[in-house]
């Protein structure tokens, strides 16, 4: 049977039914949600947090990441929202600086920004979204996912059918748990940070500083703020005494004195948040009725700033792979596991270089080998996506 012709033998009494029921309406969820949309299918996004509500997350966004938005028909939102552009990237080794003039800008929108831009932009291809409401489990037919139950804002129980279900849920996620998704690559490295907001900071752009055994950064984004963030080993942020700020600044200092020096003649504005750092996990990403997309799929140390530009990439991967599949022109299974070949060859480098990073088991000269791997990865990744061509945009897009 194919996936369509299951869903119209599905039993009655249900509240939906959809080609594609995706939960979690972030950067993965929701830019799949946009491009389903824009290719004429129906699709729900369901996620339990509010619309636009900031996350645990820094923002800075890498070339690939600009070359989608620029496709899609979003770069110019994320300008117009007054995020400014990245035209330097400084790494600091110790306090030996090393910039690089980049020809075409970068950006980090805060994430209260930029998943309304892709949130707007799917609910205005014609995606539903509900937010506000959990997922608790899928329904399955035989062996087949065919939809998902949850409960509203209120403990209504609902269910909702789709041809498709999509987890895109995050790091924890849960589809990936309830469908059992097979771990196919995994690291043991984690790695710590804390962040916040500075104003009054120069940054010259992305700044990002290395040293011994400590990390951090500047990410300059919306409201003239910069994001700072300090880096280390997860066992060393288990075991800070004191407050987070005098430990950012410590860890600045400690890393790269010229940064700490002009983060400490800014002025912090809101609360410094913490992520004590998680291992990195690629599982295989789809099964019968079912796909899994960004961090739900493959999530990997913070430490390389990477998962946003990865989300957004596989976000297209994989709606190419389903628009064939939901328009009957392609079987599941060829067109599904397509997906996770071609996510697995632009990622596994860079997964393997984020892993070394993170165990901060390094010298200054080490870890720079890492950069220069990441960064060939990255352009691998870019000239992919530049190569694709502009079918899952369909006739909606600008
Ligand atoms: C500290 C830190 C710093 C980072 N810095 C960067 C960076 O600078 N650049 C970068 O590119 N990446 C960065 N990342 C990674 C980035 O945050 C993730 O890769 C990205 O958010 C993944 O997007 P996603 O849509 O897959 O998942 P998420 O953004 O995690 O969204 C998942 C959504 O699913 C919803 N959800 C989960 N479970 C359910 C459920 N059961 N029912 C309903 N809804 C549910 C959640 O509410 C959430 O809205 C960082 C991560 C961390 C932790």
């Amino acid at each position: 049977m194919t996936a369509r012709a299951h869903r119209s033998a599905r039993a009655p009494g249900h509240d939906d039914d959809y080609d594609a029921v995706i939960v979690g309406g972030r950067v993965a969820g929701a830019a799949t949600a946009l491009l389903l949309a824009r290719r004429g299918h129906r699709v729900l996004v369901l996620d339990r947090d509010r619309y636009g509500r900031d996350t645990l997350s820094t923002h800075a966004l890498m070339r690939p990441a600009i070359v989608q938005l620029r496709r899609w028909g979003l770069l110019d939102r994320v300008v117009a929202a007054g995020t400014p552009p990245v035209r330097r990237v400084v790494f600091h080794y110790g306090d030996d600086p090393l910039p690089i003039d980049i020809a075409e800008p970068l950006y980090a929108p805060r994430r209260t920004v930029f998943d309304r831009i892709l949130v707007d932009a799917a609910a205005a291809a014609g995606a539903r979204f509900r937010f506000g409401v959990r997922v608790d489990d899928v329904l399955r037919d035989g062996g087949r996912v065919v939809g998902v139950r949850g409960r509203d804002r209120d403990g209504a129980a609902f269910t909702v059918r789709a041809t498709v279900t999509v987890g895109a849920d995050g790091r924890n996620s849960l589809l990936a748990r309830r469908v059992g998704a097979t771990v196919t690559r995994a690291t043991t490295t984690r790695s710590a940070v804390l962040f916040g907001y500075w104003t009054g900071v120069e940054a010259a752009g992305y700044e990002w500083c290395f040293g011994s055994g400590t990390t951090g950064g500047l990410i300059p984004t919306n409201h003239d703020q910069v994001c700072v963030w300090a880096g280390m080993p997860t066992e060393r942020f288990h075991a800070l005494r004191g407050g987070r700020e005098a430990a950012m600044h410590a860890i600045l200092a400690e890393t790269t004195p010229d940064v700490a020096r002009r983060v400490a003649a800014g002025r912090r504005s809101g609360p410094i948040r913490g992520f004590p750092g998680q291992d990195g996990v690629m599982r295989r990403p789809w099964g019968p009725g079912w796909a899994l997309v960004g961090d739900a799929g493959y999530f990997k140390d913070a430490l390389t700033s990477h998962g946003m530009t990865d989300a957004l990439r596989d976000a297209e991967l994989l709606v190419r792979a389903l628009d064939g599949v939901l328009s009957g022109r392609e079987p599941e299974a060829p067109a599904l596991s397509g997906y996770e070949r071609r996510r697995d060859d632009l990622s596994i480098e860079f997964f393997d270089a984020t892993a070394r990073v993170a165990t901060y088991d390094w010298d200054l000269r080490q870890v720079q080998a890492d950069h220069l791997a990441l960064s060939s990865a990255m352009q691998r990744e870019a000239r992919a996506l530049t190569a694709l061509d502009d079918v899952v945009l369909g006739s909606a897009a600008p």
